[in-house]
């Protein structure tokens, strides 16, 4: 027989187990399953662990809303549950006095997305604060942060666990059925299904389109495409003279290669961008040349042997090369109208700062 359970979600990465905690909370306990032996093995524990003060994001998108508002929530969470986290800012910078107007820009836009704490700086106030740094005027972003990504989903899923959620891994979901009402759960091929629920997220990333495309009833109409966007670090062995995390204005697809610091205060640069057909993470280590001319544009004194592959992750984009770029799709009853159900796509960043506003949102959605 077939077991049912309150709720069921597809992906353990930090979005998964915000909304399990956000569901156990609310009294809906639910399974979450996941394709891996580990929680957030795919594009949560794969990105630069930026808690980002939602800067650039178009007014009155999802993506705007939802960083500004899971930014704040994030804070409050990991200092009520001492998740380590540090508020460090950031820099933008302009390279030349060409790109002081871009930071003026980026000023407007902020504004307009609600971040309202940037602070221009002129060339000497920035070198101030990061003498190391050779730029002409820089924004402070003061509310910019890191946070552990790993100790932020193991509090989430220790909170959802105490209030009924249970992790089941190794579970890949192969396709969903709808019968009397419920979703039925088929655990890779199988014909029989394992799990039942009236309620069923698709939390999947990178997985969320393939995983759509197999739930009976959901018109394909709802599911975007997906396009891979990877991003490559580099990773710099020893101490780095800044105390902030630096961008440059941003580029097509991605904000730039950056500067951010982990905990620990180990530097990396990147991630760059690049669209790839197939899930693949490898790092090339021929690139070294063009990260450290990057890297060179923010720290001029680079020692460029101490510069190394590092790793990769991949964004879940929803529009491909060339095209605009696409927001947080969060598609519930009231858009695709199948009851019960929330896809998530193209959770690419900021989609860690955003998780617990993301999680408010689809649990308001059922
Ligand atoms: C290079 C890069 C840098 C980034 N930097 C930042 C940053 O600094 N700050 C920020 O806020 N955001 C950042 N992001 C975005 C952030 O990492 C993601 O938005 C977030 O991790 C997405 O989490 P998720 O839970 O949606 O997906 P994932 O972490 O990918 O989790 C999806 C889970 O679903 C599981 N799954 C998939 N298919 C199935 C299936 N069929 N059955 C069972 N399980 C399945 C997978 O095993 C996986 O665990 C970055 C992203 C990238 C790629």
């Amino acid at each position: 027989m077939t077991e049912r359970v309150d709720a069921i979600i597809v992906g353990a990465g930090v979005v998964g187990l915000a909304i399990a905690r956000a569901l156990a909370l609310a009294g809906k306990p639910p399974l979450i399953l996941d394709g891996e032996a580990h929680f957030g093995s795919w594009t949560s524990s794969r990105n630069s662990e930026v808690i980002h003060a939602g800067i650039y994001y178009p007014k009155g998108s999802l993506k705007a809303r939802l960083c500004v508002e899971g930014k704040q929530q994030l804070y409050a969470f990991c200092e009520a549950r001492a998740v380590p986290h540090k508020r460090l800012g950031k820099l933008i910078f302009a390279h030349g006095e060409a790109q002081l107007g871009e930071l003026d820009a980026i000023v407007g836009r902020a504004e307009e997305a609600g971040v309202r704490d940037l602070r221009r700086l002129d060339g000497s106030e920035a070198r101030g604060i990061e003498p190391a740094l050779d730029c002409a005027g820089a924004l402070l972003s003061p509310s910019t942060g890191i946070v552990d990504s790993h100790a932020l989903m193991l509090a989430l899923l220790g909170e959802a666990e105490a209030h009924g959620a249970m992790l089941v891994t190794g579970s890949d979901v192969g396709r969903v059925s709808r019968t009397g009402g419920v979703w039925n759960v088929h655990l890779g091929e199988d014909r029989d299904a394992a799990v039942a629920s009236p309620i069923l997220v698709n939390a999947a990333g990178l997985g969320a389109q393939r995983l759509a495309g197999r739930i009976e009833t959901l018109d394909p109409l709802y599911v975007p495409p997906l396009h891979l966007a990877r991003g490559v670090y580099f990773t710099y062995s020893g101490r780095v003279p800044f105390s902030h995390l630096i961008y440059p204005v941003p580029e097509a697809g991605g904000l730039g290669t950056h500067l951010t610091l982990d905990l620990a205060g180990q530097a990396r640069f990147g991630p760059d961008v690049e669209w790839i057909d197939t899930i693949d993470y490898t790092v090339d280590p021929g690139r070294h040349q063009r990260f450290a001319a990057a890297a060179r544009r923010i720290w001029p004194d680079l020692d460029g042997i101490r510069l190394q592959p590092g790793y990769a992750g991949i964004r879940p984009k929803v529009s491909g090369p060339g095209e605009p770029a696409g927001d947080f799709v969060i598609s519930g009853p009231a858009d695709h109208g199948c009851e019960g159900l929330v896809n998530l796509f193209g959770i690419e960043s900021p989609g860690l700062t955003a998780s617990l506003a993301i999680a408010d949102m689809v649990r308001d959605a059922l």
